[in-house]
């Protein structure tokens, strides 16, 4: 899918990045999965002697707070194989979740200690959803 992204406040390059995207049930599925990580933590923390007092509800309420935060993630873009404008550092392994409420991405090169901000297109990526 193509992305355009800013760097050193130049004009914006456009470049084709792999953009997966998540369905309603997957996003579900995910969501689930963290929650259950938090309950399964509080669930253990309950023989915690004294400190169970704090954890158990910390670890329900982030359950919570966590796993509606996981849902809201509409998809990942993958950067991989994007090189960094600046160096030609690589992201090796990385992917950056996208959220709906956001499709704005600013991602830091910790080799040249610089952001780049990618622009994802809402109706491109409504698209790629639609597809899967
Ligand atoms: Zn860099």
């Amino acid at each position: 899918m193509k992305i355009s992204f800013y760097f050193d406040e130049k004009s914006p390059q456009e470049i084709d990045l792999p953009v997966k995207t998540l369905n309603s049930k997957q996003r579900l599925k995910h969501s689930f999965k963290v929650f259950g990580y938090f309950l399964g933590a509080a669930i253990v923390s309950v023989f915690i002697p004294i400190l169970h007092f704090i954890l158990v509800p910390t670890l329900i309420i982030l359950a919570f707070i966590f796993s509606i935060k996981k849902f809201k993630q509409i998809g990942s873009l993958d950067i991989s194989q994007f090189k960094c404008p600046n160096c030609e550092h690589f992201f090796n392994d990385k992917t950056i979740p996208i959220h709906a409420s956001n499709t704005t991405l600013s991602v830091y090169c910790f080799n040249c200690r610089k952001n780049i901000l990618f622009v994802i297109n809402e109706t491109s990526l409504n698209a790629a959803t639609t597809t899967n």
